[in-house]
């Protein structure tokens, strides 16, 4: 392999009490601070310290995210919170539904006209968000559909944990037909690579998971914060002393084709991504999940499940195969169902716990790698 590493990454913002803002960023919001910079920001305000807890009750604990909803608050106060605290960040552009109102996927314009997408998925016993963590994607798969459009920006955190906060607010409406109304996971599995915005990415995990009204009071057992491999990153995440799970997309088990399917492989390769990932469940004790998209003769045959099964044995992981999802004009296809069960055959043989992901949303262009907004504009 020859070819360069097409990986962009975006700067990242200096680290303080208020984030400052970037060009293209969207204005400070509530959930971009924790409860105590919550607080000295409403007294900045000249405001109660008070005001934080019932802001942050309307927004994490109710679900509210409409500062004209907030009516016990003084319409003053009401009007310098919205403006300073509550801006609107994303507009819904379209929301669309499929699996007979089960999976719900939503595509909202950001403040600078950047597109992004969220996905809402209900199960008999849990609900669970698929959100993006930047516009666009600097890593470049070449199977991915958002990997084809580039990098636009990282999303700040408020923009990553409102789409979280909008769709649990829709799920307790009940609109996810034949699930529990309560949010229950959260996956990093929609448009960006989260570890590449790492800072903002952690704080929304933080949001998501604190207790409410600080957070949505989510389990930390019940985020998957997934990645192409950024290995210092990864091993960052492993000391943060978080209990997420850690999902590796790693696509194929030699650097040969890694290379290619995976392109930052040409940085970190697959055995330095394992250590990390290795060392992520040592550190924290959760199983890894691996992710392996199906791809027809390009990355299925026998052989590379038998290296696959070798690299896994004895770990503590779990394989997660997904069918490709074919992109509009790419060359590849999913792996016929019998080569995906002998697949699956190799891999349980070699002791390695494996499952192949539902496919969720694939009619409304929902399912994994097919989050490309830019495309949804027309
Ligand atoms: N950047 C992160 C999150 C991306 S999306 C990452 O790469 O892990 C989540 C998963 O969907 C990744 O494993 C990604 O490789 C996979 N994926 C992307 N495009 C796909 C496609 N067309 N078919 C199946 N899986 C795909």
């Amino acid at each position: 392999m020859t070819s360069q590493p097409l990986i962009q990454i975006a700067p990242e913002a200096p680290t303080g009490l208020v984030p400052s803002r970037r060009a293209g960023m969207p204005p400070r919001h509530l959930a971009d601070l924790d409860l105590p910079e919550r607080q000295a920001a409403v007294a900045e305000l000249g405001e109660p310290a008070f005001r934080a807890r019932q802001i942050s009750t309307h927004y994490f604990g109710r679900l509210v995210r409409d500062p004209a909803r907030m009516t016990d608050l003084p319409a003053a106060a009401r009007d310098r919170i919205a403006t300073e605290l509550l801006p609107h960040l994303l507009t819904p552009v379209r929301e669309v539904a499929c699996d007979g109102g089960a999976t719900r996927k939503a595509l909202w314009r950001l403040h600078d006209g950047s597109l992004v997408e969220s996905v809402l998925m209900g199960y008999p016993d849990r609900v669970t968000v698929c959100i993006s963590s930047q516009a666009g994607c600097g890593m470049a798969c070449p199977f991915c559909a958002t990997g084809q459009a580039g990098l636009t920006r990282n999303l700040s955190t408020a923009e990553i944990v409102d789409q979280a906060v909008h769709l649990a607010g829709v799920a307790a409406s009940g609109a996810v037909v034949g699930s529990p109304p309560r949010l229950s996971h959260v996956v990093f599995m929609g448009m960006g690579e989260p570890l590449a915005n790492y800072a903002r990415v952690v704080a929304a995990v933080r949001r998501l998971t604190a207790p409410a009204p600080e957070g949505l009071g989510l389990s930390q057992r019940h985020i998957t914060v997934s990645t192409v491999g950024l290995v210092p990153a990864m091993r960052r995440l492993a000391d943060e002393g978080l209990s997420v799970t850690l999902a590796l997309s790693l696509h194929a088990p030699d650097d040969e084709l890694r290379d290619e399917l995976v392109p930052v492989n040409q940085r970190w390769k697959v055995a330095e991504v394992l250590d990390a990932a290795w060392h992520y469940a040592e550190r924290t004790g959760r199983r890894v999940s691996i992710e392996y998209a199906m791809i027809r003769d390009v990355n299925d045959q026998p052989w590379r499940a038998d290296l696959l099964g070798r690299l896994l044995a004895g770990r503590l992981t779990h394989v997660n195969l997904i069918p490709l999802n074919p992109t509009p004009g790419s060359r590849w296809d999913a792996s016929p169902k019998p080569v995906e069960r002998e697949f699956v055959r190799r891999l349980r043989a070699a002791g390695v716990s494996t499952t192949v992901r539902d496919t969720r949303g694939r009619e409304i262009d929902g399912a994994c790698g097919q989050l490309a907004a830019a495309e949804v504009t027309g």
